[in-house]
């Protein structure tokens, strides 16, 4: 059996909102999976899966074929990469590194090229389709990379997600991201108007977002996250923090390309608003919460 196919050894770092989903998905799947995370309390409940628990990024890259990361933000991938322990420094016995966090498309190809170097293959794989994506194994997996590093990673996606698709070159993958979140923020702002209308108005809120799914402004994001808006549910999810992240590299590459996206800004703004008055920790849902600040309903 050839490496591109049957089960490997896994070294996942970030077992956090998505990640635990990941790697538990991946040790379901028959990988041996060893993870490491700088919150010791990470470790919680994944021996029942068969998944160990390494104390640094050297031990769980030690032996593994690949090492999967899945990290808040670029400074916090890079640590992990160029580190003294990193990732650089102490690659996987199986010379492949697999990002998929969202993070910086500059700072991806600058780690690609790094890793070329000393022979790992790097590939970049933001996913799409939130925790409930990730728990199901359902993600949508956008990457970018050597087309023979896809092709080894090729089996470990297929344990995380249904959507597989190698986009292009190094940071292609994030770039594909970028644009989805583009699109999600912009989607969530125009939930968040529908319901204010809808609330002013007085027509009953969840049957407004039953009959919406139905027709042509049914969406994900209408779908997942306009229940928890109505009801006032902000528990995290995706976090506000994260979006206002993803919105901040679309804007440094919109910019660097001189490409114009005004609503991004717009909704760039909404989302600074949430996170000043104390939202950055809470779901995406809780962009509606600015609504209620500016209609001066914040007691639901
Ligand atoms: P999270 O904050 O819940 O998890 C990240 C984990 O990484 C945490 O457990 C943290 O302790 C760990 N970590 C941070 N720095 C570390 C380091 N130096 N070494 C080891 N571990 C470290 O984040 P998340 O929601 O799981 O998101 C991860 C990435 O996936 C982000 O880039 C995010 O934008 C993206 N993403 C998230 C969602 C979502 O719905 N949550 C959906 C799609 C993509």
């Amino acid at each position: 059996m050839s490496e591109h196919e049957g089960k490997g050894r896994v070294g996942f770092i970030g077992i956090g909102t998505m990640g635990r989903h990941m790697a538990i998905n991946l040790a379901k799947a028959g990988h041996q999976v060893t993870a490491f995370d700088v919150r010791r309390e990470s470790a919680e409940g994944l021996a029942a899966f068969g998944i160990g628990f390494a104390e640094s990024i050297a031990e769980a890259s030690a032996g593994a074929d690949a090492v999967i990361t899945m990290l808040p933000d670029t400074p916090d991938v890079e640590a992990v990469v160029y580190a003294e322990d990193g990732l650089l420094a102490n690659p996987p016995a199986g010379r492949l590194v697999v990002d998929m966090s969202t993070i910086a498309p500059q700072a991806v190809r600058r780690m690609h090229a790094n890793f070329q170097r000393i022979g790992v293959g790097f590939v970049d794989a933001p996913v799409s389709g939130g925790p409930i994506g990730a728990k199901n194994a359902t993600l949508s997996i956008m990457a970018g990379g050597d087309a023979p590093a896809f092709e080894r990673a090729r089996r470990f996606f297929a344990a995380m997600g249904t959507t597989i698709t190698h986009v292009g070159d190094s940071g292609a993958g994030q770039t594909v991201k970028l644009c989805n979140q583009l699109i999600c923020g912009i989607n969530i702002q125009a939930i968040c108007e529908a319901i204010a209308l809808g609330r002013a108005s007085g027509v009953d809120l969840h049957q407004l977002r039953k009959v919406l799914l139905g027709g042509s402004a049914a969406s994900w994001m209408l779908d997942k996250l306009g229940g928890a808006m109505i009801d006032g549910d902000t528990s995290a999810g995706f976090r506000i923090e994260l979006m206002l992240k993803d919105l901040r590299l679309v804007q440094q590459q919109a910019q660097a390309l001189s490409v114009p996206l005004p609503a991004t800004s717009l909704v760039t703004n909404q989302y600074l608003d949430a996170r000043a008055h104390g939202e950055g920790a809470h779901g995406n849902q809780a962009l509606f919460r600015v609504y209620d600040r500016m209609t001066a309903q914040a007691d639901h």
